[in-house]
């Protein structure tokens, strides 16, 4: 088929094959669907209905109105795709489905144009300021964000459309002039695009794919962990689609783990990505993982032969898997399905064509339900391409026996929505996250795909419902074995109570199921209340390793677990943190409470009275894992005593006996703390002073360094020298809760000691440097964080992403670039500016209300949805609403001291 079709940029109409598949097809009325209104409508409709049937989103713009448009058309389509009406020269849009048109935006809209239908996510994206659709420019500029929304980026849409203006023309649009004839005949070939299985057009958008050609053997391990899957149930790394020795493919699902104590790990399930050629074939391949659509594309040559293919695990239905592989010129073996993982012992069976495989681990197994087609097109064609499609769906029993019937029932939903039905909702899911969740930075690219990553990671690794066991690597890797640590209550929550409440909520379901396991704990410990566990898995026993052999073969004593108590404290402050953003009720007076209370009731029986009053906490490991049990650690200390001080806050009135009350807030008013008020500064623990005074600017020439392998195990406990923040922790955490104006001494003290010997560690300065206005140090080191694993900084994102420091990135930015924190029931605006960043853009969720704040050079803007209450930069108390408010920087900007 030849159409009239224009480039992108010139918008010049030339004769030209429509050779490809598009996502939605935006189209005019009269002059493109049809000559004229009297025409009848009898095979467009058909078209319309048929192609939203196949998945494609439709939509008209006319400058008519709801009556002669839908009278006219009269299409009643039933999905998966939809048909949008956007009349009326204006925003008014209709949806249309089997029960005919529903209006989802009206008119009125008009008057928020500057804030809403200007989006700068669609409008920057293409670098265009004025979409300017000549008399229909409202509306075509709504629909675009409408499918920008539901994650169809502007490549994707093509334009039916004489009455468009070339310079109207988003960049990546394709625009077709044609009239009836032509329009119908577009429409019967995207159709039947569908119907022979083509994949879409894979985004090549910098900021928002991430591109990785073969590389060799060295960084497969990296790149499969990248390149990782997830939807919050099930993570699959994003090995090549054929088998690659090289590789280390896994699919994990959360919380689903085999083994006892220190040796539980994630246990691995069937593979669901992977496929075989009849002969050996080496191919080339190149994989692009598109963070706003969450799918990844894989492209195999070899010779002739072409192999394309798109996965993804579904974001709108857990646990359900996708893959398509268009192939051409290579054969496929017989016959291609799940692969159970090596050396595991597993059963399967079929069940009405589909096939199943259980992989039974002690105390967690899982069972993956697949079905596939291969389909075989036009047998006159040689070399034959063929379409191969499968759906697996899975499911996980943390203790016993997982249940094909379940996996089996999921099957049936998936297969009944079909390839482009679950693309389409899968990608709908994912930019309704971003909606809630993307920070733009503008003025730096690589930073902003950087950034964009970690949230992609961090979004995809925790559940939106039930409970939410968040290993160290999410799940994208064995490293850590899948074991939970403060990682997830005090990196990774923050993001997610600020984004998606609901995940955050299931992550502190994982603690509060774990609460009976931690009472317990601390009754054989002969202590009260409850004592969470440094590493813990599907149980909530202590499952941290004891020993290691080290690198000459000697075994070294690990004591995290039984030392790094802070634990305790560092739920607690999730659940606390979780409510002040969410103002969740019913969690604050119901099982948050209880997490607050048995958690100070271990602090209250752990603390060390002495005789003259004071009280301690002996015998601990802060997160400074060089430094071994040690007195009175500041950061221990000073979360011990916030947390019994909030315990004995949170229910006034409650059934808490008033006596335990008082004597918690007595034992927090008692607690040393290490903080010297003539030098501003928490000494790390008892003793820290009189330890060798070792910079690492005397050690190593740059960070981070592995100080402890430098120096060895011995030599590091003399030392001053740090793994990660340990009293500037408290001013990451609890800013309120430390001396006033102290942020500065101690910062001056503890960063050229701070080795950055962990992940978490860096992008913590980078927050607290962001606050103190050390912004170039600040933005050095937010820039390190956020590429640790993408540069695989510390040589081990081969076994997994480091979610803590991916979580440490968003709260750089967001706490510390851009000031925001709750205070009470306000939400702090307190940004401080980076010179090169044009714009820093952010969405929030604060008590139930979509926030956003875009920090410009000199001024920000700041809308939420429904209203809050906030404090602006000059620390006024403002009601924030639906319409952006300005605020001017100017005094704010100056960086100041905290
Ligand atoms: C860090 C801990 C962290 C653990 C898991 C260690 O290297 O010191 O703070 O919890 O890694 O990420």
């Amino acid at each position: 088929m030849r159409l009239a079709v224009s480039e992108p940029r010139t918008g010049r109409p030339m004769s030209t094959p429509l050779t490809r598949r598009f996502e939605a097809i935006v189209f005019d009325w009269v002059g493109t669907a049809f000559p004229d209104r009297q025409s009848d409508a009898t095979r467009v409709r058909r078209l319309v209905e048929e192609a939203c049937a196949a998945g494609i989103e439709l939509a008209i713009v006319s400058d008519s109105n709801l009556g002669d448009v839908d009278a006219q058309l009269l299409a009643r389509p039933a999905g998966p795709g939809g048909l949008l009406l956007a009349l009326n020269h204006g925003p008014e849009v209709f949806r249309v489905d089997r029960d005919g048109p529903r209006l989802v935006r009206p008119r009125t809209a008009t008057a928020e144009r500057g804030a809403g239908l200007t989006d700068p996510q669609v409008i920057d994206h293409n670098k265009h300021a004025e979409l300017g659709f000549t008399d229909k420019s409202d509306s075509a500029r709504s629909i675009m964000l409408d499918l920008w929304r539901n994650g169809i980026e502007p490549g994707q849409v093509l334009i039916v459309s004489a009455a468009v203006e070339d310079r109207s023309i988003p960049g990546g649009v394709v625009r077709l002039c044609g009239g009836a004839e032509r329009f119908a005949a577009v429409l019967e070939d995207q159709i039947a695009r569908r119907y022979s299985g083509e994949l879409p057009l894979v985004n090549a958008d910098p900021v928002w794919t991430l591109t990785i050609d073969d590389a060799g053997p060295l960084l497969a391990r990296v790149h499969e962990s990248l390149l990782t899957l997830a939807d919050g149930s099930v993570g699959t790394r994003g090995s090549t689609l054929v088998s690659n020795p090289a590789e280390d493919p896994s699919v994990q699902l959360s919380g689903v783990y085999t083994g006892q104590g220190a040796e539980t790990q994630l246990l691995a399930g069937p593979g669901w990505n992977a496929i075989e050629f009849a002969d050996p074939v080496e191919l080339s391949t190149r994989r692009v993982l598109d963070l706003r659509a969450g799918t990844l594309s894989q492209e195999l040559v070899s010779g002739d032969a072409q192999v394309q293919a798109l996965l993804l695990s579904s974001l709108a239905h857990p646990a359900t898997t996708v893959l398509r592989v268009c192939g051409c010129g290579a054969t496929l073996s017989e016959p291609s399905r799940l692969q159970p993982p090596p050396g595991v012992e597993h059963e399967d069976g079929v069940s009405d064509g589909n096939s199943w495989i259980r992989v039974v681990g002690s105390p967690g197994s899982i069972v993956a339900a697949s079905h596939e087609r291969v389909s075989d097109h036009g047998s006159n064609l040689e070399p034959r391409p063929w379409t191969l499609d499968r759906i697996a769906c899975y499911e996980g029993a943390p203790v016993g026996v997982a249940d094909e019937r379940v996996a089996l029932a999921r099957l049936d939903e998936a297969r009944e929505q079909g390839f482009d039905g679950l693309l389409s909702e899968h990608r709908r899911a994912w930019a309704t996250r971003w909606e809630d969740a993307d920070i733009r930075i503008d003025g730096d690219p690589e930073l902003q795909l950087a950034v964009r990553l970690a949230l992609f990671h961090l979004t995809a690794s925790v559940a939106g419902e039930g409970e939410a066991a968040v290993g160290a690597r999410g799940l994208s890797g064995s490293a850590y074995r899948g074991h939970v640590f403060w990682d997830s209550d005090v990196y990774v929550l923050p993001f997610l109570a600020a984004t998606h409440p609901r995940a955050a909520r299931a992550m502190l379901e994982y603690r509060v199921r774990r609460l009976p396991a931690a009472l317990e704990a601390a009754h054989a410990a002969g202590r009260a209340g409850a004592r969470f566990p440094w590493e813990s898995a599907a149980l909530g026993d202590d499952v941290t390793p004891v020993s290691v052999e080290n690198r000459l073969g000697e075994t070294d004593a690990i004591r995290t677990g039984q030392l790094e108590e802070h634990i305790v404290a560092d739920v607690a402050w999730a659940a606390a943190h979780y409510i002040e953003w969410t103002g969740d009720e019913a969690f604050a007076s119901g099982a948050g409470l209880e997490l607050l209370v048995q958690t100070a009731r271990w602090w209250a029986s752990r603390i060390e009275l002495d005789a003259d009053g004071s009280a301690h906490i002996r015998g601990v490991m802060g997160p400074d894992e060089y430094h071994e049990r040690v007195d009175d650690n500041a950061y221990t200390n000073v979360m011990a005593r916030w947390n019994l001080r909030r315990a004995a806050n949170a229910d006034p009135g409650g059934a808490l006996e008033q006596s335990e009350r008082h004597r918690w807030l007595e034992l927090a008013d008692a607690l040393v703390d290490g903080y010297n008020p003539s030098t501003g500064i928490y000494e790390q623990f008892v003793g820290f002073y009189e330890l060798e005074p070792l910079l690492i600017a005397e050690l190593a020439p740059q960070r981070p360094v592995a100080a402890d392998m430098l120096l060895g195990h011995e030599r590091i406990l003399t030392t001053q020298v740090v793994k990660q923040p340990d009293a500037l922790m408290l001013h990451y955490l609890l800013p309120d809760e430390v001396a006033a104006g102290s942020l500065e001494r101690n910062l001056d003290y503890y960063e050229p000691r701070t080795a950055h010997g962990s992940t978490l560690s860096p992008g913590v300065h980078a927050a607290l440097l962001a606050r103190s206005g050390r912004l170039e140090h600040a933005v050095d080191l937010l820039r390190l964080t956020a590429r640790i694993d993408l540069d695989d900084i510390g040589g081990v994102t081969a076994g997994g992403l480091h979610l803590a420091a991916m979580g440490s990135v968003w709260r750089t930015l967001a706490f510390g670039f851009a000031g925001l924190h709750p205070a009470g029931d306000a939400l702090v605006i307190d940004p401080v500016i980076v010179p090169g960043w044009e714009t820093l853009d952010l969405r929030v969720r604060f008590r139930g209300s979509r926030v956003r704040v875009s920090v410009h050079q000199g001024a920000i803007e700041a809308s939420a949805d429904p209203p809050i209450a906030a404090l602006n930069p000059a620390g006024e108390h403002v009601q924030l609403g639906r319409a952006a408010q300005t605020f001017d920087l100017s005094s704010a900007s100056k960086a100041r001291p905290r």
